[in-house]
Formats: structure tokens, C-alpha cells, sequence
């Protein structure tokens, strides 16, 4: 083996550049200073800083913790089920942890993605790990390299999760790391023969799921090490601490791209000689669903390897109509973001059904799964986003025509801005009453003369329909919610009354609640 083993020197090159680095920082005004360093941050100076290890509570339910995923992915619903229940465990167990009531045998519950891409596995963790107010990594696994100095090191993303923790070394300890394509890192498949860089990086990786101290200073980052030596030398500061892996929750994805064959070879085999009939027909996910652990090891991963990764999730490609709720009603939804872009300039983008499914249709041909919508609307919008806010238009829908042809709409609507402007403001009321169901559960509608008042009101002012609902009605799901939790009513209709002295009206109809 000609490789330079994990964690020896740098080469003389990395070693020089990593020295001239250095010494261009020191060089800069202020620099050996005791002034704050931005490094300070990253390293902590003792362990565990007073009183943050029992900052950590951990009191959800599996089905809470799917809900709050529920509002922002859509589909993969055996995917949330199995990783909320995973990630109940996981931090279940570490509160226990940081009590010190720890079980002794307790197997971590690292988790295993499978799914093509663009299909919500980061965004599933990435909320997840919102809800539990844990940091969160992520990393490509094609990146590391066996030695750590060709690409990036595993221990890395340790340091990284640090630094999310603004240095807390105990949230750090339990964050989550989420590797990506790990199934390019697996080794016996590869075309050109055994990958012994696939096979170093799984076990640096092994080592780090399994139980290791890292030091929050990359030994390879010889300029840290030296500020660290400086640092202890002028001020006796200590040096940094390390960074111990037991607590912290790995999840790995990718495609896996060949493991659908394995598992079905394996399970064609299985049946002959019992006289079984052919299986009957399985979407490539349901076979993908059966995955063993030997059907990994078969793939190229190492036995100890797979087996730290106990839980294991198939993630199933977006259909078009998946794509369509994904704008429509993820909490993540990217129209959201369009629609802030344009309210900066004033101007009030709608979404129309038909408009949403044509992106929905088109991001579809892409195959990117929802990638693709964010592929789409920058193409639809790019020219209108240019265009419109130096233009009088306020208001405007997005089409079907709109999205095929929008230089060709963009063009109509500058033609006559006033054309749809009533329109467009009326259907804005609508979708603030769909919003307002959406968002709190109740449902209320406006009747004509209310949806009027409000439409001429906005259009009179030159304010955005939504910002003046939005303010009109700021109390509304507080009142309601009383007046549900009273007596039952769920539906709510808002007339003239209502719009002109919303405060009154809402008092009006509490108190008449409590008296049913
Ligand atoms: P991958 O499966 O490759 O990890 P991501 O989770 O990064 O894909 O998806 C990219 C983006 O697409 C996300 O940030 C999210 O906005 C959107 N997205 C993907 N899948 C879903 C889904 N099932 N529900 C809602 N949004 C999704």
C-alpha cells in the first residue's frame, strides 16, 4: 500500500501552503492580538460549557413529529413514519444520556435513505432537525478522500457541527450528520475493481458512527494548531477540546442505483425449488423496500459498515401530481419565495391552479424530481422578474398561458395593465380565505359584498391584498379559535359588517359563543 496512512503528515506542499497561510493572517493589522478571534467561536475552551447539558429537551411523540414534517413534505409518507419514529428513539435516548441515566446497550439508530434525487430526503432531515433544535450537516460523500488530505476529512463535518453549535460542544455532540451519496462510496460493484479509496472512506466514516473523539481543531489545519500553541503560550487559554461522536445520529442517502437487481436476483433465487410463483409485479421502490443487509454488502459496502445503519428508508419518486401539492401546499412551497420576491417591489404574483399544475407538468420532463419546479420558475420568471417592477403592473396570475409562453403574457399584460387587475384582486381575497383554513384549521368565506369592500380598498390604496387581510383580520384566529373551542363552530361566513369593524364583529360573536 504506496497511500500515506489516515491522519499522517501532510505533504511538504500542503504543509507550505498551509504555513503561508498562516503567516499572511498573522501578518494582518490586529492579528496576535488578544482581541476576539473568529476561531474563538469554533473552539470552545472547556467541554462542556456550564449548565448547557440540560438545556436539551426532547418531549415529542412519533405522530408529532410526522405532523410537523406532514405541513412541509409531501408524500414519502413511510419515510416520515419510520424516521420520526427513529428520531424519537435517537433523542429519547439522549436525553437519558445527558441525565446520565444512559441504557448500556443501546444501538444507535443511524438511518439509511434510499431514493432518487430531488425527492425531500435532505428536506425531510432538514426539518426534522428544525423541530428538535438540533445542528445539522451535510456532506457528499464523493468528497472525502482515505488520507482527509486529497479531499475533504470525515472528521470535518464533526468540526462543522461544532460550529453550527456556536460552539457548544454538547449540542454538537448530538446533531445529525447527513451524508449523501454514500452509495458512491461502495466498492466491490465499481467497474474498475475493488475502490480501495471507497473502502477507506467507509471505514474512517465506521470509525465516527461507532464511538471517537475528534479534536475541534483539524490536525491537518497546521495553522490552527500553531494560533492554538500561541494562544495557550500568551494567555494560558486551554487548549480545545475534542468532540465525541456516541450521540450523534448519522443518516446516509442515495440512489442506489444496482441495488434493486441484487435484491431482486436474491429474491428470484430464494423462491425456486419452492415451487413459487413469479413475484407478482412490484414498483422498483417495493423492491428497494425489501433491501437486507447482505443485499448492501453484495452492493460494496463492508459488513460493520451497513450494520451500524440499522433503520433503512425507501424514498419514492415525485409524480406530477405530487409536484403540484408540493407548490400548492408544502409549508416549504417555492412560490412562497416568489411571491416575496415580487411583494419587495409591490407587486402581488397569484397562483392559479392551472398554472401551478403546467410548472407541476413541466418539472416533471425534467426528472429531477422537485428539483425541477425550482428549474421551471426561474426559467418562467426570469424575464418578468426583470421587467415588471419598473413597470406600473401590481398585480398578476400566473396561467397556464403564462407559463408555456411568458415573454408572450408578459407582453399582454404591460399591454393593458388594468386588463385582470379586478380580477386578479378578487381571487387574491379567495386565497387568503384558503390560506387561513390551511393555516389554522377553520374555515371562513367571504361573501360578495365583503370580497368588494376589500377589493376596492386595496385597490384604492395600491396595498396588497394580502398585507391588508392580513392586518384587517390579525385576530381573527384567536377569536375563532375560542369561538371553535365554545361551540363547535368550525365555519365562518365574513360579510360587509365584518370587513368595516372586524374588532367589534369578532367581540360580538365571542361573546355570543360563550353564551351558546
Ligand atoms: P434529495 O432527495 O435529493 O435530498 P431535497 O430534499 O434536497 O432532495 O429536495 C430539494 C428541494 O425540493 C427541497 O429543498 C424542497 O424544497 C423540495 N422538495 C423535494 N421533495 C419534496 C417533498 N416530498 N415535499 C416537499 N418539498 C420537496
Amino acid at each position: 500500500m504506496n497511500k500515506p496512512i489516515s491522519n499522517g503528515p501532510p505533504s511538504p506542499e500542503e504543509l507550505q501552503r498551509q504555513l503561508s497561510e498562516f503567516m499572511r493572517h498573522q501578518m494582518q493589522p490586529g492579528a496576535g492580538q488578544p482581541a476576539a478571534q473568529p476561531e474563538d467561536a469554533v473552539a470552545p475552551e472547556s467541554p462542556v460549557p456550564p449548565g448547557k447539558a440540560d438545556q436539551f429537551e426532547f418531549k415529542y411523540k412519533p405522530r408529532e413529529v410526522k405532523d410537523y414534517l406532514d405541513r412541509f413534505v409531501i408524500k414519502q409518507d413511510d419515510a416520515k413514519k419510520v424516521l420520526s419514529v427513529a428520531l424519537c428513539d435517537h433523542y429519547h435516548h439522549v436525553r437519558l444520556a445527558l441525565e446520565g441515566k444512559e441504557s448500556p446497550n443501546y444501538a444507535k439508530q443511524n438511518i439509511i435513505l434510499i431514493g432518487p434525487t430531488g425527492v425531500g430526503k435532505t428536506f425531510l432531515i432538514r426539518c426534522a432537525a428544525d423541530l428538535i433544535g438540533v445542528p445539522f450537516v451535510k456532506a457528499d460523500a464523493t468528497k472525502f478522500s482515505e488520507t482527509g488530505y486529497v479531499g475533504g476529512d470525515v472528521e470535518d463535518m464533526v468540526r462543522d457541527l461544532l460550529r453550527l453549535a456556536e460552539g457548544d460542544v454538547t449540542r454538537a455532540q448530538y446533531g445529525i450528520i447527513y451524508i449523501d451519496e454514500i452509495d458512491k462510496i461502495a466498492a466491490a460493484n465499481n467497474a474498475t475493481g475493488r475502490d480501495v479509496s471507497g473502502r477507506g472512506v467507509q471505514t474512517n466514516l465506521l470509525k465516527l458512527m461507532e464511538e471517537t473523539e475528534v479534536p475541534a481543531r483539524s490536525p491537518n489545519d497546521i495553522a490552527g494548531q500553531i494560533q492554538a500553541m500561541m494562544d495557550f503560550n500568551q494567555r494560558g487559554r486551554k487548549a480545545p477540546s475534542t468532540i465525541n461522536t456516541k450521540h450523534i445520529l448519522f443518516i446516509v442517502s442515495g440512489a442506489f442505483g444496482g441495488l434493486e437487481t441484487i435484491i431482486r436476483k436474491r429474491l428470484r433465487e430464494a423462491t425456486i425449488g419452492f415451487g413459487a410463483k413469479e413475484r407478482p409485479q412490484e414498483t422498483p421502490e417495493d423492491a428497494l423496500g425489501h433491501g437486507q443487509t447482505r443485499d448492501f454488502i453484495d452492493f460494496g459496502f463492508e459488513p460493520e459498515f451497513i450494520g451500524r445503519l440499522p433503520v433503512r428508508v425507501v424514498c419514492h419518486s415525485l409524480k406530477v401530481d405530487d409536484l403540484f401539492l408540493i407548490l400548492k401546499s408544502s409549508e416549504g412551497s417555492i412560490i412562497r419565495q416568489y411571491e416575496q420576491d415580487f411583494a419587495a417591489y409591490g407587486i402581488e404574483v397569484l397562483f392559479a391552479d392551472e398554472g401551478l399544475r403546467r410548472i407541476a407538468e413541466r418539472a416533471g420532463d425534467e426528472q429531477t424530481g422537485a428539483r425541477g419546479l425550482m428549474t421551471v420558475c426561474e426559467r418562467v420568471f426570469r424575464d418578468i422578474k426583470f421587467e415588471m417592477p419598473s413597470t406600473k403592473v401590481r398585480r398578476f396570475v400566473v396561467t397556464r398561458e403564462l407559463v408555456d409562453d411568458p415573454a408572450a403574457e408578459l407582453r399582454k399584460i404591460l399591454a393593458d395593465p388594468e386588463r385582470e387587475e379586478r380580477i386578479v384582486t378578487r381571487q387574491l381575497v379567495d386565497e387568503y380565505a384558503r390560506r387561513f383554513q390551511e393555516a389554522h384549521g377553520m374555515c371562513i368565506r367571504f361573501t360578495e359584498a365583503a370580497a368588494e369592500l376589500l377589493v376596492k380598498e386595496a385597490l384604492e390604496k395600491g396595498q396588497s391584498v394580502r398585507d391588508l387581510c392580513a392586518n384587517r383580520f390579525k385576530d381573527f384566529q384567536f377569536g375563532l379559535k375560542l369561538i371553535a373551542q365554545n361551540s363547535g363552530q368550525q365555519e365562518f361566513v365574513i360579510d360587509a359588517d365584518a370587513v368595516q369593524a372586524p374588532d367589534k364583529v369578532l367581540s360580538d360573536w365571542v361573546v355570543a359563543s360563550y353564551r351558546k
